[in-house]
């Protein structure tokens, strides 16, 4: 969970991650807990200024709420990953074919 909050993890790691808090309330509440710990004791201006959302949840006290809105915004990196990943293996796949054709073409022009 630590190394989730600073964003340390792989984004493999952070896909079964976030999957897992998905379903377990267990680990729900273990992150709660972690939020509670780390931002709760502390003025919410000083950990979160970046973010307005989740300043605002520390403010009221909504820990559940910054545990949602935390796997929302991992959810959103993750998809965001997903479709650059597949943008850059499309553009791999087209510039390999590319690599192919000029071979040809060059075999081709030395007959
Ligand atoms: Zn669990």
């Amino acid at each position: 969970m630590v190394p989730f909050n600073r964003r340390e993890l792989s984004v493999e790691q952070e896909e079964v991650f976030t999957e897992h808090i998905e379903q377990c309330p267990d680990c729900r509440e273990e992150l709660e807990i972690c939020y509670i710990i780390e931002y709760g004791l502390e003025d919410a201006e000083d950990v979160a200024v970046d973010d307005a959302e989740a300043a605002a949840l520390i403010e009221q006290f909504d820990f559940k709420g910054l545990v949602e809105l935390k796997i929302n915004e991992s959810n959103r990196r993750i998809d965001v990953y997903k479709i650059y990943s597949k943008v850059m293996m499309t553009f791999v796949f087209v510039a390999d074919i590319f690599v192919i054709l000029s071979i040809i073409w060059w075999i081709m022009s030395q007959l």
